[in-house]
């Protein structure tokens, strides 16, 4: 039987981050993967500037495939769009290759003495006393490992979560996305999104182009299976997708129901898709993990050296997470439940009415009021909108 103070499940943006901060606040800490490398999961990879600065990274072209400036919105009626500039709105970031930037962060932890095991997946988990038994199969063996705190970070599939918490209001939304070669974009430096019933059932499509015309094209539908809705959409575009080749297959899904009630318990804290921390609207998953990666390990260190590994104690990572991104998360999830509502006719009257910022703010969950009080002064919108948004 090994002992550690702190294990973390999963080596995700989430779980990088809880075992580095963890270990930096003086703790023992083991990070357990289950794949043989990191990033294995689907993902459209693009991050915010401020998300490669909160994980600590320098910006750097080992992991920064192209850099992004403004983003178009489209209307189910393509010829209407609300562009985004980042003049206006401050939206910019990268697209990044998200293995090499995990790569980095696994250095980074690392470096503050993190002990990283991959092919090792968790097959069990138990409280034994006032300690968690963790059994993790490494291909050949199963290994006992006894700790003080267990971090979650296990994505979608959370055993952690499965076993200590209540996910029944936990929904995906399933994606499929293709990496695109040979792309004909006029813009390689613009995100493109695309809404409506035909495009996308209950979600989106995204164009997140990674520079010399390749791009990862993809769509989230709910209801339906993703793939057809992906095709078409590239049947259909000829322009841009003409000679492009498909390189990569890849399909998973996004927790898109909003942060779990509870995240900690006695000895245990799950963080990232694991706990739900995804921002709605945009599907954006990767800066929230970042954030609560680094409070949870950070208090979980603390926890460890005040020998108090009690839910009481462990709160204070959902405290201090909830009063921005917890605040973040559920005023997006609520203009997801908006959107939902809305006719493709809706849609193509917004695209004439809201700016890029009105977009970049209801997505992000940010400044909800101010659209929902310029919303009330129209007619249709002040009673779908607007009155729903500030209830
Ligand atoms: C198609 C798609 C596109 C997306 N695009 C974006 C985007 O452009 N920008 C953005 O911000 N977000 C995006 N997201 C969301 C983002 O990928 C996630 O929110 C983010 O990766 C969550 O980080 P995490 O650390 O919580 O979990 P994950 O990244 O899922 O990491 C969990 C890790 O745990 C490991 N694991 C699981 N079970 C076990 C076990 N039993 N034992 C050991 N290890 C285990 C997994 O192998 C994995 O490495 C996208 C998601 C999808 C599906």
């Amino acid at each position: 039987v090994e002992t550690y103070d702190i294990v973390v499940v999963g080596a995700g943006p989430a779980g990088l981050l809880a075992s580095k901060k963890a270990a930096e606040g003086g703790a023992q800490v083991l990070l357990v993967e289950k794949e043989g490398e990191f990033g294995v999961k689907a993902c459209a990879e693009a991050l915010s500037k401020d998300a490669v600065l909160d994980a600590e990274l320098k910006p750097s072209s080992n992991f920064i495939s192209n850099e992004i400036v403004g983003a178009y919105i489209y209307a189910p009626d393509e010829n209407k769009k609300v562009e985004i500039s980042m003049s206006e709105t401050g939206y910019g970031g990268y697209v990044v290759n998200k293995p090499l930037f995990l790569k980095e962060l696994a250095e980074a932890a690392a470096a503050k003495g993190v002990d990283i095991r991959v092919k090792s997946k968790v097959v069990d988990v138990k409280r034994d006393g006032k300690l968690v038994k963790v059994m993790v199969f490494d291909g050949a063996k199963t290994v006992e490992v006894k700790a003080k705190i267990l971090v979650g970070c296990d994505g979608v599939n959370s055993i952690v979560a499965e076993k200590f918490f209540n996910r029944e209001n936990y929904q995906l939304i399933s994606c499929i996305q293709y990496k695109l070669a040979d792309c004909n974009l006029d813009n390689e430096r613009v995100t493109r999104f695309y809404l409506g019933r035909k495009v996308a059932p209950m979600g989106y499509l995204w164009i997140f182009p990674k520079g010399r015309k390749l791009a990862n094209v993809g769509v989230g539908v709910r209801g339906e299976p993703a793939k057809k809705y992906l095709d078409q959409f590239i049947e259909t575009h000829v322009e841009e997708f003409r000679n492009s080749k498909v390189v990569k297959v890849e399909a998973a899904p996004i927790p898109i129901s909003g942060q779990l009630d509870e995240i900690v318990s006695d000895n245990i804290m799950i963080c990232g898709d694991a706990a739900g921390q995804v921002i709605p609207l945009t599907g954006g998953g990767i800066h929230s993990s970042i954030a609560a990666g680094k409070i949870a390990g950070e208090v979980a260190a603390e926890a460890v050296k005040e020998n108090d590994a009690s839910k009481a104690r462990l709160m204070e990572y959902p405290n201090r997470f909830n009063s921005y991104w917890g605040e973040r998360i559920r005023k997006s999830l609520k203009a997801l439940r908006v959107m939902e509502k809305l006719s493709d006719d809706d849609l193509n009257q917004l695209a004439n009415i809201l700016t890029g910022k009105d977009v970049i703010d209801l997505a992000n969950g940010l400044n909800v009021e101010r659209v929902a009080m310029m919303l009330m002064k129209h007619p249709v919108f002040a009673m779908k909108i607007a009155k729903f948004l500030l209830s």
